[in-house]
């Protein structure tokens, strides 16, 4: 079995870390230059969002030997919505880095993984396909399923981002739902240290905001962070990704091609995480490789995650600044640490199912 693996990213080097434990040797094909040769970002794994898990790093190392170490666990987050505030505490969950630094997950990936990396990789995945007998596509987004015509895109984000410097509790994470400053999306600032933080704003790019700029969005979303930590924050570095595809694949597993990560749709609609379930995407490829389970079976909860996820994100666009003041005024204190901790219901999942009727209702009256 020779296998070709396309793209060094979370899922294919997790699947190759995987394949290798096992004793099969696959091949890396990167694009980029280096692993994480991209732009530097905070992201979040929220153990809310990984439900029935509770502790993602725990779970890779114990379950899939795979081992990585965040930035900080988060014991606090702080959500504003237009005129509210939650503030909740307790373990909810990790922050990391991602990019070209050196302890981003991705270069934490790299130094588990015992395969070559060819990197600055043209080949094609029809020339992947000619030389080895199984490919695994890693790429990060949906487009090579898209043309072989496995792909549900279901919108696309717009997503600005910042590293600014200042003073920052690397514990607590700040989120703003506030459709003034993001309509029909989010705002995030995680810190990188007590130095460093990524504040960032992710647009869905519907018909309704199809007139809005996102620079002149950004600048109030800087303007509010600014004020808000009362503190003047210099850029140091910034990125901006448009139209950024989310959906999923429609079949995991065609032929001797593997979909994994992104190109499967491991990115959650609803607030956009996926690296948790990209890495397991890429660990679920390889046990099928190795004869040690079906990738579309293991593939079904996440599948089903990713429907769920899709039903609280279009709940999330019927929603007006008004209705999300009062779901950040109920999470404030007790009901919001008891919904992010409870670990006997995935609340995200009993959310989606809550919406459902009102998503029919709304879609009769506007048809
Ligand atoms: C701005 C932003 C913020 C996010 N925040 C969060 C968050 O807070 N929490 C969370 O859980 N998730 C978050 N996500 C989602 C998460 O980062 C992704 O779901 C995850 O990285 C996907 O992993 P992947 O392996 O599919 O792709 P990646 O990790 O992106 O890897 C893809 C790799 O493929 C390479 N590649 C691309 N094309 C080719 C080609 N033709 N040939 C060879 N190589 C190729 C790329 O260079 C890259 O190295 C965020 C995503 C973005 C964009």
């Amino acid at each position: 079995m020779e296998i070709a693996i396309m793209g060094a990213g979370l899922s294919g080097l997790a699947c190759a870390i995987t394949l290798k434990k096992n004793g099969i040797t696959p091949t890396i094909f990167e694009k980029r230059s280096k692993v994480g040769d991209r732009f530097v970002n905070g992201e979040v794994l929220l153990d809310i969002f990984s439900r029935p898990v509770h502790d993602c790093i725990a779970s890779l190392s114990d379950e899939y030997g795979i081992y990585l170490q965040p930035t900080s666990n988060i014991q606090r987050m702080e959500l504003f919505s237009k005129n509210e505030q939650a503030i909740i505490e307790g373990h909810l969950g990790f922050t990391n880095v991602r990019g070209r630094e050196r302890d981003s997950f991705e270069s934490q990936l790299e130094r588990q993984t015992k395969s070559t990396i060819h990197f600055n990789s043209q080949k094609t995945y029809e020339q992947l396909l000619s030389e080895y007998t199984h490919v695994v596509i890693a790429t990060g987004d949906g487009a090579y399923a898209k043309e072989t015509r496995n792909f549900r895109e279901d919108f696309s984000v717009s997503i600005q981002g910042a590293t600014v410097e200042g003073s920052f509790d690397r514990y607590t994470v700040m989120a703003w739902v506030d459709y003034d400053l993001s309509p029909y999306g989010y705002c995030f600032l995680i810190p990188y240290s007590e130095k460093e933080a990524c504040i960032s704003l992710a647009i869905p790019d519907l018909p309704k905001n199809a007139d809005l700029n996102i620079r002149d969005l950004w600048k109030l979303f800087y303007q509010k962070v600014r004020s808000q930590l009362k503190q003047e924050l210099p850029i140091t570095d910034q990125f901006q990704i448009t139209h950024y595809p989310i959906g999923i694949c429609l079949k995991p597993r065609i032929g001797n091609t593997f979909y994994i990560g992104n190109c499967f749709g491991t990115m959650m609609p609803f607030m956009g995480f996926g690296q948790y379930t990209s890495i397991l995407s890429g660990v679920y490829a390889a046990y099928d490789l190795c004869g040690m389970g079906n990738y579309e079976e293991l593939m079904a909860p996440l599948r089903q995650s990713y429907e769920d996820s899709l039903v609280l994100r279009r709940a999330m666009e019927q929603i007006s600044n008004e209705g999300l003041d009062r779901i950040i005024r109920s999470l404030h204190g007790y009901w919001g640490e008891k919904l992010f901790q409870t670990k006997t219901i995935n609340p995200l999942k009993v959310a989606s199912y809550l919406m459902r009727p009102f998503l029919k209702m709304k879609k009769g009256v506007t048809s």
